[in-house]
């Protein structure tokens, strides 16, 4: 099995919404926040390549929406999904399964792109499976009105018109094991219903996709959670189960909206799980 990061583009997002009721004096230790009160974001998403399959989890926002809607969230570096994949010598259409953590577009928007004449639109990945899941699937398509404006149509509908759209088995409780791409997956339910979070097996190590369970280091403690969850206190139940884990088992975080630190491990402290060491992709993948 070969991993890859694939940075699908970074962006800025409001530092006090992506910490919820956390005050700025905290948060912006760890991330910083520029004159407008912007901080780094990514959209780190994960290539595996393994036998004849080559999965994409999760793909960024995408290039169809307008420069208006691109302008909201101030893109910056070089980094595109295209360009990410080709460095690797990989194409859209090598890609066998595009798996996505949820619906929210900064997760899938890379999934659908605009037909040639601009008409309509058609999946980016035309030989390629979409993984979500049936409960997902229900929320997103029938959106509350919080999270309606990150449920986007476009992203959304054109992935089961294409044929293309397969759900994953939902267990009992949390954890699904032994998913037929390879992984087993972690069900989280505070930040959106049944976002999953992918535990790969790499050489001996355990590599979480933390997707927005754990969007940035600065995330660790516990009460740091985002504004956008829709369901916080079981956000904090989530993450002090999945972190404690974590630290039991050295599980190695890929934080997929962390622009400074790629991967972390974390350990116990008497103040509750706090970050132990940070690595580069390179450091682990190769
Ligand atoms: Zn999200």
């Amino acid at each position: 099995m070969n991993l890859y990061p694939v940075n699908a583009g970074n962006i800025k997002l409001d530092g006090g919404a992506m910490f919820g009721v956390v005050p700025k004096t905290l948060w912006n230790r760890t991330n910083p926040a520029d004159a407008n009160n912007m901080i780094d974001i990514a959209t780190r998403c994960l290539l595996i390549e393994d036998g004849k399959r080559l999965i994409l989890i999760d793909n960024g926002m995408g290039s169809k929406q307008s420069d208006k809607f691109y302008g909201y969230y101030h893109p910056w570096g070089d980094f595109s999904l295209d360009t990410s994949l080709k460095t690797y010598g990989f194409h859209h259409d090598d890609i066998t399964d595009v798996f996505m953590t949820h619906l929210h577009f900064d997760h899938c928007g890379g999934s659908i792109q605009w037909n040639k004449d601009k008409t309509g639109y058609e999946p980016a990945f035309k030989n390629a499976h979409f993984w979500s899941n049936k409960d997902h699937w229900e929320w997103a398509t029938k959106p509350n009105r919080r999270e309606r404006a990150s449920f986007l149509k476009e992203n959304i509908m054109p992935m089961e018109e294409s044929g293309q759209l397969k759900f994953t088995s939902l267990p009992k409780d949390n954890l699904l094991n032994n998913f037929e791409l390879g992984f087993d997956i972690f069900y989280a339910n505070g930040h959106t219903d049944k976002q999953m979070i992918p535990l790969i097996n790499y050489k001996g190590k355990t590599i979480a996709f933390m997707a927005d369970l754990l969007p940035t280091a600065g995330h660790l403690p516990l009460p740091y959670v985002m504004g956008y969850d829709t369901r916080p206190l079981l956000t904090l139940d989530e993450k002090e189960k999945f972190l404690n884990l974590a630290a039991e088992q050295n599980f190695y975080l890929f934080l997929e909206h962390d622009a400074h630190n790629e991967i972390i491990t974390v350990q116990k402290t008497e103040k509750g799980v706090r970050l132990k060491d940070v690595y580069t992709t390179q450091d682990i993948f190769n």
